[in-house]
């Protein structure tokens, strides 16, 4: 990494960034929805795309000048398509969170009623939780999962026949099992609603062709881009040709302004990346670490949530299993170098500042070439951590051991 500009012209940027460097290269990063993109897409991302307005769609932009925002733009969007089997994409959303926003406003009127999951129980913040601009707007009413963990398929139906939604909305955060993409796709016709996965968490597993394609049942599927797909921080929306105007419409010029080139070149390389088979050697190994760590973990008397995992990820309940809340636990793990986040459980009787749960990924150290024997040297070093959290000599050597193990996987060299 070369920012010899940047040194001479802000150097307390630079101090930053160099700082966030060797905290990136140094740590554990176990953020669920966290990853390392490739130095290539890090070059697109700073590079002269950022200088151009184009508003508008390829072929069709209210600026001059776009003969290489649309082949960076059509790249993305053929390559996107390729990768999903998608019939349209829009690949300008800047983000999870307006994705989301873009695809209720393109079908959804004030007032009109949307299905969509808990926030306790998996489900996103943009999907409809009280203090959300889309909660304000829209009638959202939130399914939760049952007593196994499950997403309780039969009640969702008898909600569904009850608030006969608009919208159904799957997709989640925090939730760690397979959906069932048909049972969706009948309730939703049952009932003559339109039908919307977010995908944010689990596309690149679902490019990696590691768990099945959502894209062939649902009409609208929204996604970020930076997660397990590897890309730039970014959106993106596909649908159903019959959804396309009036998805292309309330991305542009309903919701957004100019899309940023720069990160729509980038997520064409990352796309591109995610179309090799390396890739889909990266989404299987995804699911075989997730499966290494849900047996440690149980192995050393933590309580999974959902009973286990079919993804990247597991929700521990630390609060039930050891007694320590999922902030103590995320600050014992942060002084050895073990990022993660605290998160709730389902119906969590704690709050969210400091909720009984945490959520562990392992897309990020994935990519950096962790594999099952990491693994397990890692969820002891968990299990010791949160274990000796008062013990400060421990946690030092600890730390020691964790940038060691890291140095053996260098990222961005
Ligand atoms: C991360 C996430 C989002 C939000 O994405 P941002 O890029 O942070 O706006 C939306 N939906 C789901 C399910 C997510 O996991």
């Amino acid at each position: 990494m070369n920012y010899k500009n940047l040194k001479k012209c802000d150097p307390q940027v630079y101090k930053a960034l160099m700082g966030e460097l060797k905290r990136q290269q140094e740590g554990m990063e176990l953020i669920a929805s966290e990853n390392y993109v490739s130095e290539a897409v890090l070059e697109a991302l700073g590079s002269v795309f950022t200088n151009k307005y184009s508003e508008g769609y390829p072929g069709r932009r209210y600026y001059g000048g776009q003969e290489y925002t649309d082949l960076a733009e059509t790249l993305a969007i053929e390559r996107a398509k390729k990768l999903f089997g998608a019939e349209h994409v829009n690949v300008q959303p800047l983000s999870g969170a307006p994705a989301n926003m873009i695809a209720y406003s393109a079908v959804l009127k004030p007032g009109d009623t949307v299905l969509g999951m808990d926030l306790s129980h998996g489900g996103h913040l943009t999907h409809g939780h009280p203090v959300t601009l889309s909660a304000k707007i829209y009638n959202f009413i939130r399914y939760k999962t049952d007593e196994s963990g499950m997403i309780d398929y039969d009640e969702l139906e008898k909600m569904a026949i009850k608030h006969k939604p608009k919208l159904i909305l799957a997709g989640f955060s925090a939730y760690t099992r397979q959906l069932d993409y048909k049972r969706f796709q009948q309730i939703a016709k049952k009932v003559g609603a339109i039908l919307m996965i977010d995908i944010a968490h689990i596309a690149g597993l679902i490019a990696g062709k590691a768990i099945p394609n959502p894209v062939p049942y649902f009409d609208i599927v929204t996604t970020t881009t930076h997660k397990t797909l590897r890309g730039p921080r970014g959106g993106m929306i596909m649908c159903k040709k019959e959804f396309a105007k009036a998805i292309d419409k309330s991305a542009f010029p309903g919701f957004q302004g100019g899309p940023h080139m720069n990160n729509i070149a980038a997520k064409a390389i990352a796309f591109g990346e995610a179309l090799k088979p390396s890739f889909r050697k990266y989404a299987k190994q995804i699911l075989k670490n997730a499966k290494v760590m849900e047996k440690e973990l149980i192995k050393h008397g933590f309580k999974l949530m959902f009973e286990g995992t079919d993804n990247h990820m597991v929700l521990v309940d630390v609060y039930e299993s050891k007694g320590v809340t999922g902030k103590e636990a995320e600050i014992a793990l942060d002084k050895v170098g073990i990022t993660l986040n605290k998160n709730m459980v389902p119906d969590d009787s704690r709050g969210p500042m400091d909720p009984s749960g945490i959520r562990i990924g392992v897309p990020a150290i994935t990519t950096r070439g962790m594999k099952e024997k990491e693994i397990k040297i890692i969820c002891k070093w968990i299990k010791d951590a949160i274990k000796n959290r008062n013990n400060e000599k421990l946690l030092k050597k600890i730390r020691k051991d964790v940038v060691k193990m890291c140095k053996k996987f260098p990222i961005y060299k």
